[in-house]
């Protein structure tokens, strides 16, 4: 596919209506928001969807989600951050209701996805609201049951700031080939051992296997975060092409 292709593709998916089933508040800045489609042809973890909101006047505004929800699932889950004075995602946070219906369309990219038939241990780095996608391509892992090694460095301001930290918890806990680390760049409590401060090259060597090993990156997050991130793996030896990336927002965001 070229780049000109590329938006025809996404141009060819069409708009549907999805009804909300429920609403989740996961922090106190983030929600997850579960849709019933009307129609959905499945979806690789990693993927996302465009959401249209129109205004009384016709205005539009169209902005994407990654899909939280792994392929298995029916119900498509979105997890939205709050952005201070942000369009879309302040509707979504404090407007939308269940049973509402919401404009979208998907599933969206192929590139930031996820095959668990490449066998390779995958090194997952999620900053902030981030971690979306990579917690799709970690519960498909979980449904899978494959023994795949995985790792999941994920940055957050403060313990309460950790999105799904109780499923993430959980999942770390109950299998052995999967590590969960959190760094907090904030505050953290005051027994706090985990890292304290922004994701560095130490704690990504030690978190990330071996060169050897072949891992697979996907780094998801604030664009600033995101080049901060693939340039140290590139400085510690790693595949340039192994690191898939995604951005969310704008540089320094
Ligand atoms: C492929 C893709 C997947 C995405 N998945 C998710 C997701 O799963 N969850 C999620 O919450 N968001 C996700 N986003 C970001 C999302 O599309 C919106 O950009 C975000 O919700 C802000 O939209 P808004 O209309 O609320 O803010 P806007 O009205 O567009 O922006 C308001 C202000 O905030 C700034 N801003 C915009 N986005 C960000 C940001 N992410 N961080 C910091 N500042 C910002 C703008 O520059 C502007 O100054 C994704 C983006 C992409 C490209």
């Amino acid at each position: 596919m070229t780049a000109i292709d590329a938006p025809r593709l996404r141009s060819r998916i069409e708009w549907q209506i999805g009804r909300v089933q429920a609403i989740v508040a996961e922090t106190s800045r983030v929600k997850s928001i579960v849709l019933q489609p009307a129609r959905w042809p499945g979806h690789q973890p990693g993927q996302h969807v465009d959401i249209r909101l129109t205004a009384d006047d016709g205005y539009r505004a169209e902005r994407s989600y990654s899909i939280a929800s792994p392929p298995s699932e029916q119900l498509i889950t979105l997890t939205v951050e709050r952005i201070e004075d942000g369009e879309v995602s302040s509707y979504l946070l404090d407007e939308l209701q269940i049973g509402d219906a919401l404009e979208f369309r998907g599933p969206i990219g192929g590139y930031f996805t996820w095959n668990q038939t490449a066998n390779h241990p995958i090194c997952l780095v999620a900053g902030g609201s981030g971690v979306t996608p990579l917690m799709a391509m970690l519960r498909h892992r979980r449904a899978l049951r494959v023994p795949i090694p995985a790792s999941l460095i994920y940055s957050a301001r403060s313990l309460d700031d950790i999105i799904y930290r109780d499923e993430l918890d959980a999942m770390s806990y109950s299998d052995a080939d999967l590590r969960v680390i959190y760094a907090l760049t904030r505050e953290g409590p005051r027994d706090w051992n985990g890292h304290k401060g922004r994701v560095d090259e130490v704690l990504l060597a030690k978190n990330s296997f071996a060169r050897e090993e072949d891992p697979l990156f996907f780094v998801c997050g604030p664009a600033g975060f995101v080049e901060s991130i693939s340039s140290m793996l590139v400085k510690l030896g790693f595949d340039p092409l192994a690191i898939k990336t995604e951005r969310f927002g704008p540089s320094g965001g």
